[in-house]
């Protein structure tokens, strides 16, 4: 069975992409076969993984509008289990279209996964900084959404009104969506306020936070070489092996494929 998971929060910069990236890479290292579809009109995903905008002609946007089918624009990457539908800035002209005559645009990106969702054992979806029409599209395919929370201040600030949309989507769109699990990100074992985070979210969510085995979380460390591996158009285990962003990814990875 083919788990699509969307990766979401409204808030920019807390990891979103960083997971949906390497989270990804690691699936595919781990034999998966992997499908990351990039729906932020940002393109952080395309670019983490080495595709600049001159390497590819047609993008997720193309797909959404309907003039394309995904097929049409996966390309391979390095990874020999690892596709990736490619965004462009192009889709923030989504929303505009939707807004026409689009009858249930809510279901648009769905209906062209389910064609293909047999090719692949996890479709990972990166999803954008809002709560607007994509997001709703990404959650409206998924079975689960992965939801970073980066442990700094503010991190569950805005996570009642993510929860509040996933709950409405539910009841309405996609009754079979759930959450995968809550991913601390960034986090810094000399920093008080990540061990704040931290307790946090296992005070209210414990059994939605991924473990390692019986008595450990999987949670990412703050790694520079997670913030440089982009750079270098690599996902972190083919850039630093031994990096601590290696293990962690890997960790959740494992976790997720059991
Ligand atoms: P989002 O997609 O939610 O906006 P990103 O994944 O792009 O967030 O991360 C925001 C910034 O933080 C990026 O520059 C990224 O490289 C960096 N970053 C993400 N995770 C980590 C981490 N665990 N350690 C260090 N830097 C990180
Ligand atoms: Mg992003």
């Amino acid at each position: 069975m083919t788990e699509v998971i969307s990766i979401a929060n409204q808030k920019g910069g807390v990891g979103k992409t960083t997971t949906a990236v390497n989270l990804s890479a690691a699936l595919a290292l781990e034999g998966k076969k992997v499908l990351l579809i990039d729906a932020d009109p940002q393109a952080n995903a395309t670019t983490s993984l080495g595709f600049h905008r001159d390497t590819y002609e047609y993008n997720i946007y193309h797909v959404m509008l309907g003039t394309k089918e995904l097929n049409e624009i996966i390309l391979d990457s390095e990874i020999e289990n690892l596709k990736v539908a490619p965004s462009n800035i192009g889709l923030v002209g989504i929303e505009k279209e939707f807004y026409k005559n689009t009858k249930e645009r809510e279901l648009v990106l769905k209906r062209k996964i389910d064609p293909i969702k047999k090719d692949y054992d996890y479709i990972i979806i990166d999803s954008p900084p809002a709560l607007g029409p994509i997001t709703i599209n990404t959650l409206s395919a998924s079975n689960s959404v992965l939801i970073p929370i980066q442990c700094e201040f503010f991190a569950l600030e805005g996570l009642a009104q993510l929860l509040n949309t996933i709950k409405l989507i539910k009841q309405t769109i996609n009754k079979s969506l759930h959450i995968r699990g809550f991913l601390p990100t960034m986090y810094s074992s000399q920093n008080n306020l990540s061990k704040q985070v931290f307790a946090d979210l296992a005070q209210h969510f414990e059994t939605k936070l991924f473990k390692v085995d019986s008595d450990s979380y999987v949670v990412i460390p703050r790694n520079i070489k997670l913030a440089e591996s982009p750079s270098f158009g690599k996902p972190i285990m083919l850039y630093d092996a031994a990096a601590t962003g290696t293990k962690a990814y890997t960790n959740l990875a494992k976790a997720i494929a059991g």
